[in-house]
């Protein structure tokens, strides 16, 4: 018999829906440098081709820029400012035309050594904020060597039919060239549920299998992939009848999807009447069509700190509520729920001179500690916030609370800034909604006080269950035990709805685990009032809750907080 085991790839499921296709291995290019020695009189002509590459390097990047501007959106198309600052940098500039001349030797030959230079430098430093810009400058180097190599064509330029795109990790840079039309799927072997690829591969709505580790050196081009993007599958060279039930399982979900949105315009209520509030997680102004075409009726998540990431400087309080106040108008009359910044220290490391290295960057300055830690960032950003509350419905949240005094500041702080605007007489909105996301153990724990002080309440799940489980959410290794269904997660959920139905105050959810249709049941049955999700998840889930009654979903509920075993709970639950 054939041995079919070799064949199957688990990794973890980044982006829903299936894809079937030849690979396209998308493999770290060895560009081949060779050390020449220049007579002088050879200087000049070898500088004026060095200049030629850059100036090449720089048209590149400004054609990317627009191109990811198209694609992706602003958020993904700020990587090519930065690329474009990186290209000014001396290090690979002024430093390599003295060394030409010092040394005598070609050009690709120096920005080898500096390259190399860097590395030895940088190799041992942990900090992901570092790691990265080397990355970066590394990216920049390469395109530049290609110029001088006369390498035109980029590799993911080759792709010419139907793929699925294989690769190590996968930056919004590298999909520029990408004929995304034509990519099926993504198998990469790094990255978790919530990293970069995962995200990049939701928003362009392609099946997306993360975390396999080395699938890069498991297959070639050419080779058949299935990639199940739902289950974090990866099946290589299926057998035919696989391959028939994973193309029919694919036909039926573009029906699915297509049947689905039909329900844009109707409500999403259980059968008995409950009407829940079916709203988006997003980034970014431009990602608000696609809320609005998927027929959310309000955004729950608004993660502002995408304006504040890959820059070289903060973003103005203008420039911030001019931002805010475009997406809240487009959004009128749903809400629009706006997290304030959500960032570690690291990130903003180049604008905080004062900034000390943190060994646990998850468990330090973070979020609502890092905004109460710097207030005229947090200041700035609530002036920003309210300016923009005349132009729609919005509602502010703090992240990452662990407990009542940290929320109770955060609260004191957005009065001043109120009081202040209204000295000025700049006009707002008399009455906007504060919550406090519920994502730390300790705050999921005294749950009941903040909803006291809150007007409402959202359970952030994807660092509640890392917290309380004590799984980093991006690692790979411990993926397997990331689990939302653990007993110690649906009491905390049960805690928090209790809670804040006891102070009349609503509760939702924006975490992915309210984007899992296996668990829309039973969060109804624990008594969820708002599911915010990925904006393509939102027709699947207002199905599943129109055809929902709540004496249904409580029974689930209460039967699933009975077993002690998360296997039997999600069997359970796939069979509801
Ligand atoms: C969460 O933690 O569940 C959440 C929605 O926030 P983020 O993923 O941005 O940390
Ligand atoms: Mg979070």
């Amino acid at each position: 018999m054939e041995n079919t085991e070799s064949k199957f790839f688990h990794g973890i499921a980044a982006s829903p829906g299936i894809g079937v296709g030849k690979v396209f291995l998308l493999e770290k290019e060895e560009l081949i440098i060779v050390k020449k020695s220049l007579h002088k009189k050879d200087l000049v002509k070898e500088v004026a081709r060095f200049r030629k590459a850059l100036a090449a390097t720089r048209k590149e990047l400004q054609q990317d820029k627009l191109e990811m501007l198209k694609v992706l959106g602003k958020t993904h198309a700020r990587l090519a400012d930065v690329y474009l600052l990186i290209l000014e940098d001396p290090i690979l500039t002024k430093d390599i035309e003295k060394q030409m001349s010092k040394e005598q030797v070609n050009a690709e030959f120096l920005i080898q050594i500096a390259i190399e230079k860097l590395h030895r430098t940088f190799d041992n430093l942990t900090d992901d904020y570092f790691r990265e810009r080397i990355n970066d400058i590394v990216e920049v180097s390469h395109k530049i060597l290609r110029h001088l190599l006369g390498k035109e064509k980029t590799q993911q330029e080759e792709i010419t039919e139907e793929s699925i795109v294989v690769a190590h990790n996968l930056l919004p840079s590298d999909t520029i060239n990408l004929k995304t039309n034509l990519v099926k799927g993504f198998a990469i072997d790094v990255g978790g549920k919530t990293s970069h690829t995962a995200l990049l591969a939701q928003s362009l709505e392609i099946p997306a299998v993360v975390g396999l580790k080395d699938i890069t050196s498991r297959v070639k081009t050419g080779d058949f992939l299935i990639i199940d993007g739902n289950q974090g599958t990866v099946i290589l060279d299926p057998d035919p009848q696989a391959l028939k039930n994973y193309k029919r399982e694919k036909e039926i979900q573009i029906r699915e999807t297509q049947d689905l949105i039909k329900l844009r315009d109707l409500p999403a209520q259980t059968v008995d009447g409950k009407r829940i509030e079916l709203s988006a997680n997003i980034e970014t102004a431009e990602d608000v069509k696609n809320v609005l075409y998927y027929g959310a009726e309000g955004i729950g998540l608004f993660r502002t700190e995408y304006l504040f990431m890959n820059r070289e400087s903060l973003p103005s309080e203008e420039e911030q509520a001019e931002h805010y106040s475009r997406v809240a108008k487009k959004m009128m009359p749903y809400p629009t729920l706006f997290r304030t910044l959500d960032i570690g220290g690291d990130k903003l490391k180049p604008f905080i001179h004062s900034y000390a290295e943190e060994s646990n960057p998850f468990l330090g300055l973070r979020a609502l500690r890092f905004c109460l830690k710097y207030p005229d960032i947090f200041r700035t950003q609530l002036r920003a916030l309210l300016k923009a509350s005349t132009e729609g419905n919005i509602r502010i949240m703090f992240p990452m609370v662990s407990g009542l005094s940290e929320f109770l500041q955060g609260k004191e702080i957005l009065e001043n800034v109120k009081n202040e605007l209204i000295r000025e007489r700049v006009p707002l909105s008399p009455r906007i909604e504060i919550g406090a996301m519920i994502e730390v153990p300790s705050a999921a724990i005294t749950a009941d006080l903040l909803a006291k002080e809150a007007d409402f309440l959202s359970i952030g799940t994807n660092d509640l269950i890392q917290y309380t489980l004590a799984v980093d959410r991006i690692n790979e290794n411990v993926a397997s035990m990331y689990d939302p269904l653990h007993l110690s997660i649906l009491r905390l959920i049960k805690m928090i709805c209790d809670a804040a139905h006891s102070h009349g105050k609503w509760v939702g959810m924006c975490g992915e685990m309210a984007s899992d249709t296996h668990f829309t049941k039973l969060l109804l049955g624990l008594d969820l009032d708002e599911f915010s999700v990925v904006p393509a998840f939102i027709p699947k889930l207002k199905s599943i809750i129109r055809s929902t009654s709540l004496p249904e979903s409580r029974r689930i509920a209460e039967e699933i907080l009975s077993l002690k075993d998360s296997n039997k709970a999600l069997e359970r639950l796939k069979a509801s």
